[in-house]
C-alpha cells in the first residue's frame, strides 16, 4: 500500500454498481481508479427500478435529489390479468408520479440517467476514471495485483472490484470460468412517449400483465413522460449478446396477440428503431467472492433475473456494503470477507425469490393466482437498508 494510509482501489467496470462503489470509496478517501472498457459512458438501456435500499445508498453517496429529479415514482405496482386486464394482487397507483408519499416503495429511472448522475458525481471526486480499458488478465503481485488491458496499459493496486457485469472478466480468471447459462426467457424493451402511450395506461402508471408464459411490465420514466415497456416471453434459444440486439416489432405483437386492449395497443407503439431484444441469463451462486484483495460486486458476483425489479438495486446495496466494511475493519481483506458474509445471503435470496416470481407469473393460470404466494408481497426484500442493516450477528 505504497504511498497512502488507504489501499488503492482498482474497480473494473463503470456500471450502476462500480460506479456507486467508486463514489462511495472516493468519498472515504480512498483512491480510487475506475476502468471501463466502453470508449464513451453512453446513452444505452431502458428503465431500472430502484428499491428502498437503493436509495438510502444513493442518499449516502449524495446524488438522491438528483436522482429524484429524474425518476419516477410508484406507491404500488397492480398484477393484472393478461386478457381480462382485471386487479389480481396490488392497488392501482393514479397519482401523477411527482409527489412523494409515506408509501412509496420503488422508483423507476432511465438506466443512462442514473448513469449520467453517477458518472457525473464520481467525476467531482477525486477518483480517477479510464475508459477503453478493457481487462484482459489479472496478476498477483505483492500484496495486490496488477491489471492488464486489451490496449497494452497496465495497472496495480492493492484492491480489485470486479463490477463488470454478466460477463465479467475478472469472474471468469479469479473465480469461476463457467460461462452464464441462458435461461429460455427472452426480452423486448422499448420506451414510448407518454403522448402515444396514454390511452393504454388505464390501469396508472406502473402495471404488470401476466399471462401463460409471457408477462409485460410497464412503467413512466422521467417523472412520466416516457412510458418503459418490457415483455418477457419464452424463447428456444438466443445467439446474440449486449443490450443492443434489434427485435422485430411484428414478432412482439405475435407473441401477445389476444391479450388485453391496454396491452396490444401499446405494444403496437413499439418502434422499430429503438425496440431491443436481450436474453437473460444465470449463474449458479459463486461459493467464495475474494481471492486475496480481488472481490466481485453486481451481476459479476450475482447477476439476477428481472421479475423483481431489484437487479440494479443489488448492485448498489453492495456498494454500500462493502464502502460500510472498509470502513469498519482495520484489515482489507477482513472487510472483504465481511462484506461477502453479508451480501452472499441476501442477494442468494433474492436471486431465489426473482427465479420463484418468473415462474409464478409465467406459468400458472392467472385465474387461479395467489397472492399471497408471490415473493412481491414479502416487504422484507423491498425495506431492506444496507445503510444501517446490521453488519454483524447480534
Ligand atoms: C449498456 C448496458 C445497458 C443496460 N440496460 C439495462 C436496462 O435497460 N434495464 C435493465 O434492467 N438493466 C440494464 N442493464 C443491466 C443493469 O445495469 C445491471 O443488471 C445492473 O445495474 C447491475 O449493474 P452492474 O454494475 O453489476 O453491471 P452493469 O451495469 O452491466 O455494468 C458493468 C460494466 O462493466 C463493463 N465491463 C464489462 N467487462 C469489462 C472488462 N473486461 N473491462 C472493463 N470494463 C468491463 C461494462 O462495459 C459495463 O459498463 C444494462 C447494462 C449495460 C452494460
Amino acid at each position: 500500500m505504497a504511498g497512502s494510509s488507504k489501499p488503492r482501489v482498482a474497480i473494473v467496470g463503470a456500471g450502476i454498481g462500480g460506479l456507486t462503489a467508486g463514489l462511495l470509496l472516493a468519498n472515504q478517501g480512498y483512491p480510487v481508479h475506475v476502468h471501463e472498457q466502453a470508449r464513451r459512458l453512453g446513452e444505452v438501456g431502458a428503465g431500472l427500478t430502484l428499491s428502498k435500499g437503493a436509495q438510502a445508498t444513493l442518499r449516502e453517496a449524495g446524488v438522491l435529489d438528483a436522482v429524484r429529479g429524474a425518476a419516477s415514482l410508484s406507491a404500488t405496482i397492480p398484477f393484472l390479468h393478461y386478457r381480462t386486464g382485471e386487479r389480481l394482487a396490488g392497488e392501482y397507483d393514479r397519482s401523477d408520479g411527482t409527489q412523494d408519499t409515506p408509501e412509496i416503495v420503488g422508483r423507476q429511472i432511465l438506466r443512462a440517467d442514473l448513469h449520467a448522475i453517477l458518472a457525473e458525481a464520481y467525476g467531482r471526486t477525486t477518483g480517477d476514471l479510464s475508459l477503453s480499458r478493457q481487462l484482459v488478465g489479472i496478476e498477483p503481485r505483492g500484496d495486490g495485483v496488477r491489471l492488464a488491458f486489451s490496449d497494452g496499459t497496465r495497472a496495480e493496486a492493492d484492491l480489485l472490484i470486479g463490477a463488470d457485469g454478466l460477463r465479467s472478466t475478472v469472474r471468469e480468471v479469479m473465480f469461476d470460468p463457467t460461462p452464464p447459462l441462458f435461461t429460455g426467457q427472452v426480452a423486448w424493451r422499448f420506451l414510448a412517449p407518454w403522448e402515444a402511450a396514454a390511452p393504454f395506461m388505464g390501469a396508472g402508471r406502473a402495471a404488470v400483465y401476466f399471462g401463460p408464459g409471457r408477462v409485460i411490465n410497464r412503467y413512466t420514466l422521467r417523472r412520466g413522460r416516457i412510458v418503459n415497456c418490457v415483455a418477457l416471453a419464452r424463447s428456444e434459444s438466443w445467439f446474440e449478446e449486449g443490450w443492443s440486439v434489434r427485435g422485430d416489432p411484428a414478432e412482439l405483437r405475435g407473441l401477445f396477440e389476444g391479450w388485453h386492449r391496454d396491452v396490444t395497443g401499446l405494444l403496437a407503439q413499439a418502434p422499430a428503431e429503438t425496440l431491443r431484444r436481450w436474453g437473460l441469463f444465470h449463474r449458479e451462486p459463486l461459493a467464495v467472492w475474494r481471492d486475496g484483495g480481488v472481490t466481485l460486486l453486481g451481476d459479476a458476483a450475482h447477476p439476477m433475473l428481472p421479475f423483481l425489479g431489484l437487479g440494479a438495486a443489488m448492485a448498489i446495496e453492495d456498494a454500500m456494503v462493502l464502502a460500510r466494511a472498509l470502513a469498519l475493519e482495520a484489515e482489507p481483506t477482513a472487510a472483504l470477507d465481511l462484506y461477502e458474509a453479508v451480501r452472499k445471503p441476501r442477494t442468494a435470496e433474492v436471486f431465489r425469490q426473482s427465479v420463484r416470481q418468473g415462474e409464478l407469473l409465467q406459468s400458472r393460470d392467472p385465474d387461479n393466482y395467489d397472492p399471497a404466494a408471490s415473493p412481491a408481497s414479502d416487504r422484507t426484500f423491498f425495506d431492506y437498508d444496507p445503510v444501517t442493516a446490521p453488519l454483524r450477528a447480534a
